[in-house]
Protein backbone atom coordinates (compact mmCIF):
# COMPACT_ATOMS: atom_id res chain seq x y z
CA UNK A 1 0.00 0.00 0.00
CA UNK A 2 2.75 2.07 0.48
CA UNK A 3 3.56 3.14 -3.02
CA UNK A 4 -0.25 3.39 -3.94
CA UNK A 5 -2.73 1.53 -6.15
CA UNK A 6 -1.36 -1.22 -8.29
CA UNK A 7 -1.63 -0.16 -11.74
CA UNK A 8 -0.81 -1.76 -15.04
CA UNK A 9 2.56 -2.10 -16.69
CA UNK A 10 4.68 -1.92 -13.57
CA UNK A 11 2.67 1.89 -12.38
CA UNK A 12 1.55 2.17 -9.18
CA UNK A 13 -1.31 5.13 -8.81
CA UNK A 14 -1.00 7.61 -5.55
CA UNK A 15 -2.98 10.91 -6.99
CA UNK A 16 -6.47 10.84 -7.65
CA UNK A 17 -8.14 13.77 -9.74
CA UNK A 18 -11.96 13.77 -8.27
CA UNK A 19 -14.51 15.93 -10.10
CA UNK A 20 -16.95 17.35 -7.74
CA UNK A 21 -19.11 19.19 -10.59
CA UNK A 22 -19.29 18.81 -14.29
CA UNK A 23 -21.11 22.38 -14.57
CA UNK A 24 -18.66 25.77 -14.81
CA UNK A 25 -19.56 29.40 -15.28
CA UNK A 26 -17.25 29.50 -18.45
CA UNK A 27 -17.24 27.42 -21.68
CA UNK A 28 -13.50 28.34 -22.81
CA UNK A 29 -12.58 26.58 -25.92
CA UNK A 30 -10.18 24.12 -25.55
CA UNK A 31 -12.36 22.43 -23.05
CA UNK A 32 -16.57 23.07 -24.08
CA UNK A 33 -18.55 23.45 -27.44
CA UNK A 34 -20.01 26.95 -27.39
CA UNK A 35 -23.39 25.37 -26.19
CA UNK A 36 -21.72 23.87 -23.33
CA UNK A 37 -21.90 19.91 -22.64
CA UNK A 38 -24.99 18.39 -21.17
CA UNK A 39 -25.59 18.66 -17.48
CA UNK A 40 -25.96 16.03 -14.53
CA UNK A 41 -28.61 16.33 -11.88
CA UNK A 42 -28.20 16.68 -8.67
CA UNK A 43 -29.33 13.37 -7.80
CA UNK A 44 -26.78 11.66 -10.24
CA UNK A 45 -23.56 13.25 -8.72
CA UNK A 46 -21.99 12.36 -5.75
CA UNK A 47 -22.86 14.16 -2.59
CA UNK A 48 -19.95 15.42 -0.47
CA UNK A 49 -20.74 12.72 2.11
CA UNK A 50 -20.18 9.94 -0.95
CA UNK A 51 -17.02 12.05 -2.01
CA UNK A 52 -15.32 12.03 2.00
CA UNK A 53 -16.11 7.99 1.98
CA UNK A 54 -14.31 8.19 -1.31
CA UNK A 55 -11.13 9.58 0.01
CA UNK A 56 -11.16 7.67 3.44
CA UNK A 57 -11.02 4.57 0.77
CA UNK A 58 -8.81 5.98 -1.17
CA UNK A 59 -6.25 7.20 1.64
CA UNK A 60 -6.43 3.00 2.88
CA UNK A 61 -5.72 1.81 -0.87
CA UNK A 62 -2.28 4.11 -0.28
CA UNK A 63 -3.88 6.94 -2.09
CA UNK A 64 -1.63 10.08 -1.29
CA UNK A 65 -3.02 13.09 -2.92
CA UNK A 66 -6.19 14.50 -3.58
CA UNK A 67 -7.21 17.29 -6.42
CA UNK A 68 -10.44 18.79 -6.87
CA UNK A 69 -11.41 19.80 -10.08
CA UNK A 70 -14.92 20.19 -12.00
CA UNK A 71 -16.48 21.88 -14.20
CA UNK A 72 -15.68 24.67 -12.45
CA UNK A 73 -15.48 23.51 -8.56
CA UNK A 74 -16.52 26.98 -6.81
CA UNK A 75 -19.24 26.76 -8.38
CA UNK A 76 -20.48 23.92 -6.20
CA UNK A 77 -22.11 25.00 -3.02
CA UNK A 78 -20.40 24.83 -0.13
CA UNK A 79 -17.35 23.50 -2.04
CA UNK A 80 -14.83 25.29 1.07
CA UNK A 81 -17.02 23.89 3.74
CA UNK A 82 -16.83 20.03 2.27
CA UNK A 83 -12.35 21.07 2.05
CA UNK A 84 -12.45 22.29 5.97
CA UNK A 85 -14.34 19.19 6.67
CA UNK A 86 -12.30 16.89 4.33
CA UNK A 87 -8.74 18.51 5.81
CA UNK A 88 -10.15 17.56 9.73
CA UNK A 89 -11.47 14.06 8.62
CA UNK A 90 -8.79 12.94 6.68
CA UNK A 91 -5.08 15.70 7.38
CA UNK A 92 -3.14 13.19 5.88
CA UNK A 93 -3.88 13.91 2.09
CA UNK A 94 -2.09 16.41 0.00
CA UNK A 95 -4.96 18.28 -1.50
CA UNK A 96 -5.04 20.59 -4.01
CA UNK A 97 -7.58 22.18 -6.23
CA UNK A 98 -7.88 23.41 -9.95
CA UNK A 99 -10.05 26.43 -10.64
CA UNK A 100 -10.50 29.05 -13.23
CA UNK A 101 -10.28 31.41 -10.61
CA UNK A 102 -13.53 33.71 -11.04
CA UNK A 103 -15.06 32.24 -7.71
CA UNK A 104 -12.28 32.33 -5.50
CA UNK A 105 -12.37 35.45 -4.05
CA UNK A 106 -14.41 35.56 -0.78
CA UNK A 107 -12.87 32.30 -0.48
CA UNK A 108 -9.41 33.07 -0.17
CA UNK A 109 -9.10 33.61 3.39
CA UNK A 110 -10.46 30.51 3.99
CA UNK A 111 -8.65 28.49 1.43
CA UNK A 112 -5.33 30.08 2.95
CA UNK A 113 -6.22 28.89 6.55
CA UNK A 114 -6.79 25.14 4.88
CA UNK A 115 -2.87 25.11 4.04
CA UNK A 116 -3.98 22.94 0.73
CA UNK A 117 -0.58 22.01 -1.22
CA UNK A 118 -1.63 24.08 -4.17
CA UNK A 119 -4.47 25.93 -6.33
CA UNK A 120 -3.89 25.81 -9.85
CA UNK A 121 -5.43 29.04 -11.74
CA UNK A 122 -6.23 28.63 -15.73
CA UNK A 123 -5.18 32.05 -17.23
CA UNK A 124 -4.78 31.72 -20.96
CA UNK A 125 -4.73 35.49 -21.49
CA UNK A 126 -3.59 38.80 -19.81
CA UNK A 127 -5.95 40.89 -22.37
CA UNK A 128 -9.76 41.56 -21.20
CA UNK A 129 -11.56 40.44 -24.68
CA UNK A 130 -9.31 37.91 -25.63
CA UNK A 131 -9.54 36.18 -22.35
CA UNK A 132 -13.55 36.78 -22.97
CA UNK A 133 -13.08 35.19 -26.60
CA UNK A 134 -11.04 32.46 -25.29
CA UNK A 135 -13.01 31.81 -22.28
CA UNK A 136 -16.48 32.55 -23.92
CA UNK A 137 -17.84 33.62 -20.56
CA UNK A 138 -15.06 34.84 -18.39
CA UNK A 139 -13.84 38.62 -17.03
CA UNK A 140 -10.18 38.52 -16.61
CA UNK A 141 -10.93 41.82 -13.92
CA UNK A 142 -12.10 38.75 -11.63
CA UNK A 143 -9.64 35.99 -12.20
CA UNK A 144 -7.30 38.28 -11.62
CA UNK A 145 -9.04 39.63 -8.54
CA UNK A 146 -9.37 35.95 -7.33
CA UNK A 147 -5.34 35.72 -7.66
CA UNK A 148 -4.53 38.10 -5.66
CA UNK A 149 -6.69 37.32 -2.98
CA UNK A 150 -5.32 33.79 -2.46
CA UNK A 151 -1.70 35.00 -2.98
CA UNK A 152 -2.55 37.45 -0.27
CA UNK A 153 -4.15 34.76 1.88
CA UNK A 154 -0.61 32.74 1.56
CA UNK A 155 -1.97 30.36 -0.68
CA UNK A 156 0.49 28.33 -3.59
CA UNK A 157 -0.79 29.59 -6.31
CA UNK A 158 0.33 28.06 -9.81
CA UNK A 159 -1.43 29.00 -13.26
CA UNK A 160 -1.90 27.21 -16.04
CA UNK A 161 -2.17 28.39 -19.40
CA UNK A 162 -3.16 26.04 -22.12
CA UNK A 163 -0.67 27.53 -25.34
CA UNK A 164 -2.97 27.82 -28.52
CA UNK A 165 -1.59 29.07 -31.86
CA UNK A 166 -3.53 32.05 -33.25
CA UNK A 167 -5.43 32.59 -29.59
CA UNK A 168 -2.46 33.50 -26.30
CA UNK A 169 0.99 31.92 -27.94
CA UNK A 170 2.01 35.78 -28.21
CA UNK A 171 1.35 36.26 -24.63
CA UNK A 172 4.40 34.39 -23.27
CA UNK A 173 6.61 37.32 -22.46
CA UNK A 174 3.54 38.96 -20.71
CA UNK A 175 2.27 35.82 -18.78
CA UNK A 176 6.19 35.51 -17.74
CA UNK A 177 6.14 38.89 -16.07
CA UNK A 178 2.82 38.61 -14.68
CA UNK A 179 3.91 34.99 -12.88
CA UNK A 180 7.29 36.86 -11.77
CA UNK A 181 5.26 39.82 -10.47
CA UNK A 182 2.73 37.84 -8.14
CA UNK A 183 5.82 35.61 -7.42
CA UNK A 184 3.55 32.04 -8.55
CA UNK A 185 4.62 29.59 -11.03
CA UNK A 186 3.51 29.76 -14.75
CA UNK A 187 2.88 26.31 -15.96
CA UNK A 188 2.24 26.02 -19.78
CA UNK A 189 -0.29 23.06 -21.21
CA UNK A 190 -0.75 21.51 -24.76
CA UNK A 191 -3.75 21.56 -26.03
CA UNK A 192 -5.06 18.15 -26.02
CA UNK A 193 -7.30 16.57 -28.49
CA UNK A 194 -10.05 15.17 -26.17
CA UNK A 195 -13.01 16.02 -27.55
CA UNK A 196 -13.37 16.49 -31.64
CA UNK A 197 -15.92 19.22 -31.59
CA UNK A 198 -13.47 21.67 -29.45
CA UNK A 199 -10.15 20.24 -31.20
CA UNK A 200 -8.32 22.29 -33.80
CA UNK A 201 -5.49 20.87 -34.94
CA UNK A 202 -4.16 24.23 -36.30
CA UNK A 203 -3.93 25.84 -32.76
CA UNK A 204 -1.75 22.88 -31.10
CA UNK A 205 1.52 24.50 -30.15
CA UNK A 206 4.12 21.87 -28.76
CA UNK A 207 6.43 22.16 -25.84
CA UNK A 208 9.52 22.54 -28.33
CA UNK A 209 7.78 25.02 -29.70
CA UNK A 210 7.21 27.20 -26.67
CA UNK A 211 10.61 26.42 -24.91
CA UNK A 212 11.89 28.05 -28.44
CA UNK A 213 9.24 31.22 -28.27
CA UNK A 214 10.59 31.90 -24.78
CA UNK A 215 11.81 35.32 -24.58
CA UNK A 216 15.55 35.30 -23.89
CA UNK A 217 15.43 31.85 -24.71
CA UNK A 218 19.31 31.17 -23.51
CA UNK A 219 18.43 32.61 -20.11
CA UNK A 220 15.98 29.23 -19.56
CA UNK A 221 18.06 26.18 -18.47
CA UNK A 222 16.36 22.86 -17.93
CA UNK A 223 15.93 21.53 -14.16
CA UNK A 224 16.53 18.00 -13.42
CA UNK A 225 13.53 15.98 -13.05
CA UNK A 226 12.71 15.73 -9.07
CA UNK A 227 11.57 12.16 -8.02
CA UNK A 228 9.31 13.30 -5.25
CA UNK A 229 5.49 12.26 -4.64
CA UNK A 230 4.59 15.53 -5.20
CA UNK A 231 6.43 15.86 -8.80
CA UNK A 232 3.90 15.76 -11.84
CA UNK A 233 3.88 15.85 -15.33
CA UNK A 234 5.76 18.87 -15.93
CA UNK A 235 9.53 20.02 -17.09
CA UNK A 236 11.03 23.00 -14.97
CA UNK A 237 12.98 25.30 -16.56
CA UNK A 238 14.97 28.49 -14.69
CA UNK A 239 15.65 31.38 -16.07
CA UNK A 240 19.87 31.99 -14.97
CA UNK A 241 19.53 35.98 -14.57
CA UNK A 242 15.98 36.21 -12.63
CA UNK A 243 15.63 32.64 -10.78
CA UNK A 244 12.15 32.50 -12.00
CA UNK A 245 10.59 29.02 -12.79
CA UNK A 246 8.55 28.12 -15.91
CA UNK A 247 6.54 24.58 -16.29
CA UNK A 248 5.79 22.91 -18.92
CA UNK A 249 3.45 20.02 -19.75
CA UNK A 250 4.00 18.05 -22.37
CA UNK A 251 0.99 15.65 -22.56
CA UNK A 252 1.04 15.60 -26.60
CA UNK A 253 4.26 15.41 -27.81
CA UNK A 254 6.24 13.55 -24.84
CA UNK A 255 3.40 12.14 -23.16
CA UNK A 256 4.38 10.44 -19.73
CA UNK A 257 1.95 7.57 -19.70
CA UNK A 258 4.94 5.06 -18.42
CA UNK A 259 4.98 7.32 -15.12
CA UNK A 260 1.47 8.16 -15.12
CA UNK A 261 0.30 7.81 -11.51
CA UNK A 262 -3.13 9.30 -11.70
CA UNK A 263 -6.60 8.35 -11.27
CA UNK A 264 -9.67 10.57 -12.28
CA UNK A 265 -13.29 10.23 -10.68
CA UNK A 266 -15.63 12.32 -12.60
CA UNK A 267 -18.60 13.69 -10.03
CA UNK A 268 -21.27 11.17 -11.21
CA UNK A 269 -18.45 8.70 -9.63
CA UNK A 270 -17.46 6.83 -12.68
CA UNK A 271 -13.29 5.88 -12.51
CA UNK A 272 -11.59 6.59 -14.82
CA UNK A 273 -8.00 5.27 -15.41
CA UNK A 274 -6.85 7.09 -18.56
CA UNK A 275 -7.74 11.10 -19.04
CA UNK A 276 -8.34 9.72 -23.34
CA UNK A 277 -10.33 6.63 -22.11
CA UNK A 278 -13.99 6.63 -22.12
CA UNK A 279 -14.23 3.13 -20.19
CA UNK A 280 -15.00 3.99 -17.12
CA UNK A 281 -16.73 1.82 -14.11
CA UNK A 282 -18.79 3.30 -11.97
CA UNK A 283 -18.56 2.90 -8.18
CA UNK A 284 -21.89 5.43 -7.68
CA UNK A 285 -24.12 2.03 -6.08
CA UNK A 286 -20.88 1.10 -4.20
CA UNK A 287 -20.45 4.37 -2.33
CA UNK A 288 -24.53 4.60 -1.69
CA UNK A 289 -24.41 1.37 -0.41
CA UNK A 290 -21.26 2.48 1.90
CA UNK A 291 -19.62 -0.32 0.93
CA UNK A 292 -16.14 -0.18 0.94
CA UNK A 293 -15.37 -3.69 -0.27
CA UNK A 294 -17.19 -3.24 -3.61
CA UNK A 295 -15.58 0.19 -3.85
CA UNK A 296 -11.84 -1.00 -3.29
CA UNK A 297 -12.80 -3.62 -5.93
CA UNK A 298 -13.82 -1.30 -8.84
CA UNK A 299 -11.25 1.15 -8.00
CA UNK A 300 -8.55 -1.73 -7.99
CA UNK A 301 -9.94 -3.05 -11.18
CA UNK A 302 -9.95 0.19 -12.99
CA UNK A 303 -6.63 0.97 -11.89
CA UNK A 304 -5.39 -2.38 -13.39
CA UNK A 305 -7.07 -2.10 -16.61
CA UNK A 306 -4.93 1.25 -17.02
CA UNK A 307 -3.70 1.33 -20.74
CA UNK A 308 0.20 1.57 -21.33
CA UNK A 309 -0.25 4.49 -23.23
CA UNK A 310 -3.36 7.05 -24.29
CA UNK A 311 -2.06 6.67 -28.03
CA UNK A 312 -3.21 3.38 -27.55
CA UNK A 313 -6.77 3.64 -26.41
CA UNK A 314 -9.98 3.31 -28.50
CA UNK A 315 -10.98 7.12 -28.22
CA UNK A 316 -14.06 7.96 -27.83
CA UNK A 317 -16.04 11.79 -27.31
CA UNK A 318 -14.70 12.46 -24.24
CA UNK A 319 -15.10 16.29 -22.16
CA UNK A 320 -12.48 17.77 -20.49
CA UNK A 321 -15.31 19.80 -18.03
CA UNK A 322 -16.68 16.41 -17.09
CA UNK A 323 -13.38 14.27 -16.45
CA UNK A 324 -11.68 17.62 -15.05
CA UNK A 325 -8.68 18.09 -17.09
N1 LIG B 1 -12.59 24.79 -14.31
C1 LIG B 1 -11.33 24.53 -13.73
C2 LIG B 1 -10.22 25.18 -14.54
O1 LIG B 1 -10.48 25.64 -15.64
O2 LIG B 1 -9.09 25.22 -14.04
C3 LIG B 1 -11.04 23.07 -13.52
C4 LIG B 1 -11.43 22.12 -14.60
S1 LIG B 1 -10.53 22.28 -16.12
C5 LIG B 1 -11.24 20.98 -17.10
C6 LIG B 1 -8.95 21.66 -15.62
C7 LIG B 1 -7.79 22.01 -16.52
O3 LIG B 1 -7.98 21.39 -17.78
C8 LIG B 1 -7.62 23.49 -16.79
O4 LIG B 1 -6.31 23.88 -16.44
C9 LIG B 1 -7.82 23.62 -18.27
O5 LIG B 1 -7.03 24.63 -18.82
C10 LIG B 1 -7.43 22.24 -18.76
N2 LIG B 1 -7.98 21.88 -20.05
C11 LIG B 1 -9.27 21.82 -20.43
N3 LIG B 1 -9.37 21.39 -21.70
C12 LIG B 1 -8.11 21.17 -22.15
C13 LIG B 1 -7.54 20.71 -23.38
N4 LIG B 1 -8.29 20.37 -24.42
N5 LIG B 1 -6.20 20.60 -23.45
C14 LIG B 1 -5.42 20.92 -22.41
N6 LIG B 1 -5.89 21.33 -21.22
C15 LIG B 1 -7.21 21.47 -21.09
FE1 LIG C 1 -14.83 25.50 -17.37
FE2 LIG C 1 -12.35 24.87 -16.67
FE3 LIG C 1 -13.45 23.84 -18.90
FE4 LIG C 1 -12.84 26.41 -18.84
S1 LIG C 1 -11.38 24.70 -18.67
S2 LIG C 1 -14.78 25.53 -19.56
S3 LIG C 1 -13.23 26.95 -16.76
S4 LIG C 1 -14.10 23.44 -16.84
Amino acid sequence: MERGIESSFGRYLNYVRISVTDRCNFRCRYCMPSGGVPILSHEEIMSYEDILFLAKTLSSMGVKRLRFTGGEPFVRKDFVPFLERLRSELPDFAVAVTTNGSLVKPWAKRLGDLGLDGISVSLDSLKPDRFRNITRLGDLGSVIEGIDALVDSSNAVKLNTVMMKGFNDDELPDLLDFAREKGVLLRLIEFMPLDSEVWLENAFVSVDDMIDGLPDGELWIPERPSDSLTSGPSVYYRNRTTGQRLGLIAAVSHHFCDRCNRLRITSDGEVRPCLFDVRGRSVMSALRDRCSEALVETIAAAALDKPECWTKVARGESHMSRIGG
